[in-house]
């Protein structure tokens, strides 16, 4: 398929890796910060082919994973009521809350949908003025333009029975909290291209002096990543650290103006847990005061709740790139994407999702070898 096929070339690909194995002269950790890239490195064996030296840590990058625990129990409660109508991504509706999850509750009579844009729930909100419909809006940079501009709508035409379930987190502050980590091991970050498309590339130059780590701006296919990792270690190799980005066919630098316009105009900065990193300043965004009236949280008071974490499950340790997931004791065992025990088992973003579909063989043989 054109496009694709021409960043999966094999030939290509080795000579990557080739420049790759002949700058490396030292051990390097490199962070590749999006859920999608973990995937794409795992699938295809990218981090086996890497020269031994060169370590890729998979880092906090999947939305559904670190959506915490407390958003997550707070759409349980919102979905159980009767009056409500609850639309979801389908990726959200296996992510165990304290004691439930979002199947569960559709199986007991709640009415949860699966949506593929929030417009769809603004639409069942309209032609169901007697229901209150909620939209659970969860994710990075990259999923906020949307959710912001179902909002504008709402208010623009004055469906006032719709409203979202707000916890979208933002990339840069999670890089500062990894690097003011006193456990930090990252000496470079992959940026997630696509979120440089949506927000430009303006905020990691200044990341890039004060932590002193390069930062490259890189895609999804197998040949983006290769060149992603082959122009970071070229940097780290010369002992520098500056912004790069080898995603020029997506990113600009100022990013895409409307969506940040629509942004700015209805979100505003707060703090957000982060579900096994914790609380990280500034690093989320929350419904503008002029926008309150549809935020979820205040229309169904729901706030406070006490939540419950597995004790088994160390999908903390794996966003943070302390453990690999096959390090976790009940990685395949007790946590399969058929019983996740934690949100890093559901997404198909998920480190151990990626993981368990595409190593647990290979895992099983070297376990028992
Ligand atoms: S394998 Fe399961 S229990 Fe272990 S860290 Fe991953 S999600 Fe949690």
């Amino acid at each position: 398929m054109k496009y694709l096929d021409e960043f999966s070339n094999p030939d290509l690909a080795r000579k990557l890796l080739d420049q790759i194995r002949d700058t490396t002269t030292q051990r390097w950790a490199i962070m590749e910060v999006c859920g999608g890239q973990t995937h794409s490195i795992i699938r295809h064996g990218i981090d086996q082919l890497l020269p031994d030296s060169i370590e890729m840590i998979h880092g906090p990058g999947c939305p559904v994973c670190v959506t915490p625990l407390e958003i997550i129990d707070k759409a349980l409660e919102i979905a159980a009521r009767p009056d409500v109508t609850f639309c979801s991504f389908g990726d959200m509706l296996r992510v165990p809350g304290s004691e439930s999850d979002l199947f569960r509750i559709k199986s007991q009579g709640g009415d949860i949908r699966v949506v593929y844009s929030p417009l769809d729930a603004l639409r069942i909100a309209r032609e169901n003025p007697d229901r209150q419909v909620v939209f659970f809006g969860i994710g990075f940079e990259t999923t906020a333009p949307a959710n912001a501009m179902t909002v504008y709508q709402a208010k623009r035409l004055g469906i006032h029975n719709f409203s979202l379930l707000v916890s979208h987190v933002l990339v840069p502050p999670a890089i500062a909290a990894i690097m003011e980590s006193p456990t930090c091991r990252v000496q470079a970050f992959l940026a997630a291209g696509h979120v440089c498309s949506v927000m430009g590339t303006e905020e990691y130059p200044a990341l890039c002096d004060k932590y002193q780590v390069p930062i490259v701006v890189t895609g999804f296919e197998p040949l983006d990543i290769l060149e992603g990792i082959r122009r970071t270690v070229e940097q780290l190799e010369k002992g520098e650290h500056h912004l790069d980005n080898a995603y020029q066919r997506a990113v600009r630098p100022e990013g895409n103006l409307p969506a940040k316009q629509m942004l700015d105009d209805v979100f505003e900065i707060t703090d957000r847990g982060w579900r096994g990193i914790g609380t990280i300043p500034d690093s989320g965004w929350q419904l503008a005061p002029k926008y309150r009236e549809f935020d979820a949280e205040h229309r169904f008071h729901v706030h406070d709740l006490h939540t419950d974490e597995s004790a088994i499950c160390r999908s903390g340790e794996v966003l943070q790139g302390l453990i690999k997931p096959h390090e976790c004791a009940a990685f395949g065992k007790q946590c399969t994407p058929r019983t996740p025990l934690g949100a890093t088992m559901v997404s198909s973003e998920g480190a151990c999702a990626a993981y368990y579909l595409y190593r647990r063989l290979e895992i099983q043989e070297a376990t028992h070898a």
